[in-house]
């Protein structure tokens, strides 16, 4: 039998970034697996980082961690939660991921003493790249989302190496231009110039678009279709429309209205298949319907650029929050509240019990620490929900050795080396990575076991007692402190048998009050909640 060749969807930008081509790709890949086809999605950032693990959140937006402990782009969550397929760092590359394994090559000669240029052996192994995830997901099809816009210096190479696949397989590379029309105030008109510069400039790099998704406020109307498909030279029907929707699970929906799975199908000479979307449009259904409120309030200390809030740092945090509250029929709202405000004003803390619940996500370093302390003494004391996430549940600790335990000087060695008290350490092994600051890549990443204690409101979530979760963190619980802290009312109800870390705490005599050394909200998903959110969100309306 004929080996079926793999297909590739190229999702570039034009424009500006930051109009959604991640949740395009994300949407894209949902809507042609739900047409049976086995699919996968990439993203290619085109920064020199070898990983994400190195940025500032604020910058960056999440870290968001694989299984198999690669630290990557956000939109690699959504790619995970549109497909529900959990991905590897195969689905992962940088400009610095790239150019580090050529070099390598070089070094061990495996060029085979060849000199070794940008071009062709940069584009070489992108494609071999591109080629090897499609073959470790067994993929039919594969998209790559390539980050940034086109007319970049930086993603070039990767365009370069797109427009080769497509040379030497047409029927096989498909690509999509995902691209913002303006409709500027003045005008009150929408514009299409600036997609067409976009186009040019990608056929600058030898490539014409199959298909424009285009972003903007609202349809694109007849004229502005016709005006598109003349000046981009793509047909008419391949000008879709992607406005701007309330939720991003609409998004799929409105592109499959379009018809736009088939589209691509027929450009990559596929099978045209009917979708099979009903579980999707039920769930949308029903959050749509969900009105009475739960609020949340997410405490934390990367939110602020200049003068915009960006909740990107915590994008799986929200989506796991969005997940729970809808499973719960609930409408979530969230409210951003920078740990810093507790530390200037004490008594603001008091707000906090206007929430039906409080969570405070992961974080690093001493900024607005002893503020997040401050909000989880008082959630702790009025018995307001409380979830703590990797930082969240080692402050949670400190708290209480300082206020139950009154071990007031009790820190985290990463903020406090000459604590008396180090209920958070660093192993041997993270001492020696932070005394050779080696920082790339070395925090204990991905999936580790966890065993759960019976007859605990933990077990009562999972109902399961081993679970796996996901890592990011170079500090752990001090084994030192645990007989004490259990004797006073903190449990350890989680551990890492492997290591005996503890990797769960939970409150007794508290509504909810559960710690994690792990972050469960990668794993997430719109019509799988994670156990922990979902029974956190549940305390959370019982106790309105
Ligand atoms: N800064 C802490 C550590 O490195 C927590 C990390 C996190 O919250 N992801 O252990």
């Amino acid at each position: 039998m004929k080996k079926k060749s793999r297909k590739f969807i190229f999702i570039v930008g034009g424009v500006l970034s930051g109009v959604g081509k991640g949740i395009t790709t994300a949407s894209l890949g949902y809507i042609l697996s739900s047409k049976g086809y086995h699919v996968t999605a990439m993203k290619i950032d085109p920064y020199i980082n070898v990983d994400a693990g190195t940025m500032n959140p604020t910058e960056h937006g999440e870290v968001f961690v694989t299984n198999d402990g690669d630290e990557t782009d956000q939109d690699m969550g959504n790619y995970e939660r549109f497909l529900d397929n959990d991905l590897t760092s195969v689905n992962y590359m940088t400009t610095g991921r790239v150019y580090l394994s050529v070099i390598e090559k070089e070094r061990s000669m495996k060029y085979g003493g060849h000199c070794v240029q940008v071009v062709p052996h940069i584009p070489e192994e992108i494609i071999g790249r591109i080629k090897r995830a499609a073959e470790v997901n067994n993929a039919e099809i594969t998209i790559i989302e390539i980050g940034g816009t086109v007319g970049e210096y930086e993603n070039i190479l990767f365009l370069e190496a797109a427009r080769m696949m497509k040379l030497q397989n047409p029927d096989n590379v498909a690509f999509v231009l995902v691209s913002y029309l303006p409709v500027p105030r003045h005008l009150g008109e929408m514009k299409t110039k600036p997609t067409q510069h976009a186009s040019r400039a990608l056929n600058q790099a030898g490539i014409q678009a199959d298909l424009i998704i285009a972003r903007g406020e609202m349809d694109l109307d007849k004229p502005r279709r016709e005006k598109l498909a003349v000046f981009c030279g793509v047909d008419k029907e391949y000008c879709v429309s992607a406005p701007d929707v309330p939720s991003i699970y609409q998004i799929p929906l409105k592109l499959e209205e379009q018809g736009v799975g088939d589209k691509l199908l027929a450009r990559l000479k596929l099978q045209k298949r009917v979708s099979n979307m009903k579980s999707w449009k039920k769930f949308v259904r029903n959050f749509q319907q969900a009105q009475k409120p739960v609020r949340i309030a997410v405490v934390g200390k990367y939110f602020g650029t200049g003068n915009y809030t960006l909740a990107d740092s915590y994008i799986s945090v929200i989506e796991a929050i969005k997940h729970a509250a809808w499973t719960n029929n609930r409408k979530p709202e969230l409210s951003w509240i920078d740990a810093e405000e507790f530390e200037r004003n004490r008594a603001r803390v008091s707000q906090l019990s206007r929430y039906d619940g409080v969570l405070v996500p992961g974080g690093f370093g001493s900024r607005g620490i002893e503020g997040i302390i401050q909000a989880i003494k008082f959630v702790r004391e009025k018995k307001i929900p409380y979830l703590g996430l990797c930082y969240g549940m080692q402050l949670a600790c400190i708290e209480f050795a300082r206020h139950v335990l009154e071990k007031k000087s009790a820190n985290t060695k990463e903020v406090d080396a000459r604590t008396p008290y180090p209920i958070i350490i660093a192993n041997s092994t993270q001492a020696k990575n932070i005394q050779e600051k080696k920082y790339g890549a070395t925090m204990r990443l991905g999936a580790y076991d966890c065993t759960i204690k019976k007859g605990t409101k933990t077990f009562n979530a999972y109902q399961t007692t081993v679970t796996s979760e996901r890592h990011r963190h170079r500090y752990e619980f001090n084994n030192l402190f645990r007989e004490e802290m259990e004797a006073a009312g903190l449990a350890m109800v989680g551990i890492n048998q492997t290591n005996d870390l503890v990797e769960i705490v939970e409150l007794k005599n508290h509504p909810f009050f559960i710690g994690t050394q792990f972050h469960p909200e990668f794993k997430s998903r719109p019509m799988r909640p994670h156990p922990l959110f979902r029974e956190f969100v549940k305390t959370a309306i019982a106790n309105q």
